[in-house]
């Protein structure tokens, strides 16, 4: 087994490497930025080591100092969390040409699936459906346009280098095909420093369904069940569920057996998700894999009743997965909240600030994934992402009533969050009958904010009697 651990990240998510390693007795070293001096990830790993100024092109990405900072304390293996490193290849090459193991896929798994479009032909030779569009990057505006004609509009224009629901267009039709190549390419150049650009049909009001995949190097691969992510704003997940409503057994079944011969199919090690949109008639399509643990696994955990950080670590060490296909099972309901330091009613522009009060939810069924603590000011240089609030159930309703509850326990001060408007979600009688697709927020945004107003103006009419 390993035997110490540097986490390459912060926040909530290096807690919850350090916590997985503690249960293991593997050692951790922490690395922080000069904005993370009093970040709880440096406090509680076994030893931490400051390695650059706040900006993360200076610290959190600087691959040199994190490779340095590894060496130094003789760590054997690196987990790069989510975001930053965890899904650059070059990075992980490094790490293994330097002797220490990386946590996650090799860099050439990476690579091969770090590029959508290319992703796209790997899904689609593996016998995996694909979203139709182009075979590969799109050469010109020319080709682009002659593709959406033969698809039928409207499409998407994605970057293949994108993430974080950047880099992506749509065009209703060919008046707006030009503009919508340009933005696309624009912002996929500024974003990723790659403008290269692939074109799908736009799947009219799908739910975002994800297979969680583990596998090991014995070439064993399962799948864990789906997540349904379908509750998004501007293409970023703020709600995710599992099981999902939209699912019977079936497809289910067969979804999860095109997302493991998705992952064999690249040479898939370690934890990854399989995304899918599935349109309301039932058809699914590839969209991309995601070679790192991702922000929602929590959901997958409450579930199964499966460690998946323990289980990298597993894999990382060259065991065995410590479950079969037919061992995992699916227990009762979890929903996620993801709350981020941003203001719903401003277009959810980040709003970070000095946390003057902080209390956390508990009790029965609750779990709640954060670095904060009353006094912590979260700084403005990284994700807005504060907290994560999951609630199981032993059915789907209590889960709702679980996360109704721990949401109003909840409180957060010193800045906006998004915990309010998931509240209101968890009150929205198309949420709670499970009926939504990922145009839900869009369509429901001003409403539920209205809603919200209106009820806050009675509360303030009755406090003044
Ligand atoms: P996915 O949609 O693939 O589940 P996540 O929501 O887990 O992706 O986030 C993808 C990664 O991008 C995460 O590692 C997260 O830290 C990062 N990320 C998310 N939103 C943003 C953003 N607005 N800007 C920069 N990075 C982001
Ligand atoms: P990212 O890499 O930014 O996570 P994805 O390709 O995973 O980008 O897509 C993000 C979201 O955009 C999906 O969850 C879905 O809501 C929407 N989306 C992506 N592709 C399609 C499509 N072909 N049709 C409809 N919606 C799509
Ligand atoms: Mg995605």
């Amino acid at each position: 087994m390993v035997k110490r651990v540097l986490i390459a990240n912060r926040g909530e998510i290096a807690l919850r490497i350090i916590r997985a390693c503690r249960e293991l007795d593997i050692e951790t070293v922490a690395v922080w930025s000069q904005a993370d001096e009093s970040a709880l990830h440096a406090q509680l790993a076994t030893r931490s080591l400051c390695i650059g100024p706040a900006r993360a092109a200076d610290s959190y990405l600087n691959q040199e100092a994190i490779l340095s900072a590894a060496l130094a304390t003789r760590c054997d293996a690196i987990h790069p969390g989510y975001g930053f490193l965890s899904e650059n290849p070059d990075f992980a090459d490094r790490c293994v040409r330097e002797g220490l193991k990386y946590i996650g896929p090799s860099g050439d798994v990476i690579r091969k699936l770090g590029s959508k479009s290319a992703a796209r032909s790997l899904a689609r030779e593996a016998g995996v459906p694909v979203v139709p569009g182009s075979d590969g990057a799109l050469k010109n505006l020319r080709q682009a346009r002659s593709l959406a004609e033969a698809v039928g509009y409207p499409v998407l224009l994605k970057a293949s280098a994108g993430g974080g629901g950047r880099g992506m267009r749509q065009a209703d039709g060919p008046d707006g095909l030009e503009q919508a190549f340009q933005e696309a390419r624009a912002e996929a150049a500024a974003c990723f420093g790659d403008g290269e650009l692939y074109l799908e049909k736009l799947v009219v009001d799908p739910r975002h369904i994800e297979f969680q995949i583990m596998a090991d190097t014995q070439g064993h691969v399962v799948h864990l069940g789906e997540r349904d992510c379908s509750i998004q704003r501007r293409r970023q997940k703020l709600v995710e569920e599992s099981p999902s409503k939209a699912l019977t057994p079936a497809l289910r079944e067969e979804m999860g057996r095109a997302a493991v011969a998705a992952a064999k199919a690249a040479g898939y090690v370690g934890a990854g998700t399989v995304e899918f949109v599935l349109s309301p008639e039932g058809q699914f399509y590839f969209i991309e894999m995601n070679t790192r643990i991702q922000v929602e696994h929590p959901v997958t955990e409450l579930v199964t009743g499966i460690d998946l950080v323990k289980e990298q670590l597993r894999v990382a060490s060259g065991l065995p997965l410590s479950f079969a296909q037919e061992e995992i099972k699916v227990s009762g309901h979890a929903i996620e909240c993801r709350i981020n330091a941003e203001d719903p009613e401003r277009e959810f522009v980040p709003c970070p600030g000095t946390t003057t009060f902080l209390h956390l939810p508990g009790g029965p069924g609750v779990r709640v994934d954060t670095a904060l603590y009353t006094g912590y000011e979260v700084p403005p240089y990284y994700d807005s992402l504060v907290a994560k609030v999951l609630a199981h159930g032993s059915t789907r309703l209590e889960a709702v009533r679980r996360m109704r509850r721990a949401l109003e326990e909840l409180i957060i001060e010193g800045y906006p969050t998004s915990a309010p408007l998931a509240h209101l979600i968890m009150h929205d009688p198309d949420f709670v009958r499970g009926r939504y697709d990922t145009g839900y927020l869009d369509r429901n945004l001003d409403r539920l904010l209205e809603l919200a107003r209106t009820c806050d103006q009675l509360m303030e009419g009755d406090d003044k009697q």
